[in-house]
C-alpha cells in the first residue's frame, strides 16, 4: 500500500509556543486513520496545516508525491485533500440539492467546456453525492431543516463533491446520537471499502476511533506520542492509562 501523506518534522508555532512540534505522519492510501489526543493536543492545528488554512513553520508536507506544506487551500483541495467543514449554516435555506450542486460548481468552475456539460449533468452528479451519504430522500429539504446527523452528513456531501482521494472529518460524530453516529462511522467505512477513499479523522469517542480506525496516532502537547496499527495503539497500556484516561 503507498503512502498517500507523508508529513515530516512539521511544525506550526504561535510566538514561542509550538503548537504542532516535529510531527511525523504516514498515511497509507486507502486506509482510516484516526488523530487522537486530549484537548490542547494540536489535533487541530495538525488538520490547518494539512488543508492549508495555516502555513508550517518548518517541516514537510507531502501529498501524493507534491509538496503542499503552505499552499493556499484551494490548491491543496484541488490536489484532491478535502475536509468537510461545518458550512451548513452558511446556506440555511439551501436545499440539500442546491447545496451539493453548488459545491460541485466551485469544483469545475475552472473548466472550460463545463457550461453546456452543466446542466445535463449536474443534478446527477449531485444526486450520486447525496445518494452516497445516505440523503436521497431529503434532496428538497432546506439544509437547516436537517437532524443534526444528516447536516454532518451533507458536510461530508459537500467535500465529496470535490473528489477527494483523501477526506480529514473533525469530531465527525461530535453531539451524535448513538444511532446517528453509527450511520456516520458505516458512512465513511463505505466511503473507504467502495471508493477507496483515505480518511484521516480525529475523534474524542474511542469506541468510535478503535472501532473504525486502521491507524492511530496520539498527539500530547503538540508531538507524538504513539504511532500503529489501533489494535497496538489499544493495547499500550501508558497510552491508554495517561491520555485517554481509561
Ligand atoms: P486540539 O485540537 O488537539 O485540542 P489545538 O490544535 O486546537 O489542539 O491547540 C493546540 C494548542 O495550540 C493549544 O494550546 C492552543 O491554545 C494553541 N493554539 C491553537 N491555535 C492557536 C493560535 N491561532 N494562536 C495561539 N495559540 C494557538
Amino acid at each position: 500500500m503507498s503512502d498517500l501523506l507523508v508529513a515530516s518534522g512539521l511544525v506550526r508555532a504561535f510566538g514561542s509556543f509550538h503548537a504542532v512540534d516535529g510531527v511525523d505522519l504516514t498515511v497509507a492510501e486507502g486506509t482510516i486513520h484516526s488523530v487522537i489526543g486530549p484537548n490542547g493536543a494540536g489535533k487541530t492545528t495538525l488538520f490547518r496545516l494539512l488543508t492549508g488554512i495555516l502555513r508550517p513553520t518548518s517541516g514537510r508536507l507531502d501529498f501524493d508525491g507534491d509538496q503542499i506544506g503552505g499552499k493556499p487551500p484551494d490548491v491543496v483541495a484541488r490536489l484532491g485533500l478535502a475536509q468537510a467543514f461545518q458550512t451548513t449554516n452558511i446556506f440555511p435555506r439551501m436545499t440539500v440539492l442546491e447545496s451539493v450542486r453548488a459545491a460541485l460548481v466551485s469544483r469545475h468552475r475552472r473548466t472550460r467546456d463545463m457550461l453546456s456539460w452543466f446542466h445535463s449533468r449536474l443534478t446527477d452528479e449531485a444526486m450520486e453525492v447525496i445518494d452516497r451519504v445516505g440523503l436521497s430522500e431529503f434532496a428538497d429539504v432546506e439544509s437547516q431543516t436537517l437532524s443534526h446527523g444528516d447536516q454532518r452528513a451533507l458536510e461530508v456531501a459537500l467535500a465529496l463533491a470535490m473528489r477527494p482521494r483523501l477526506l480529514l472529518l473533525d469530531e465527525p460524530t461530535a453531539g451524535m446520537s448513538p444511532f446517528e453516529s453509527q450511520r456516520m462511522v458505516a458512512l465513511v467505512q463505505g466511503l473507504t471499502r467502495d471508493m477507496g477513499l483515505t480518511v484521516i479523522l480525529s475523534e474524542h469517542d474511542m469506541d468510535t476511533v478503535f472501532g473504525i480506525s486502521d491507524e492511530v496516532t496520539v498527539m500530547h502537547q503538540g508531538k507524538v506520542i504513539a504511532d500503529g496499527p489501533a489494535a497496538e495503539v489499544r493495547a499500550n497500556d501508558e497510552v491508554m492509562a495517561i491520555y485517554l484516561g481509561s
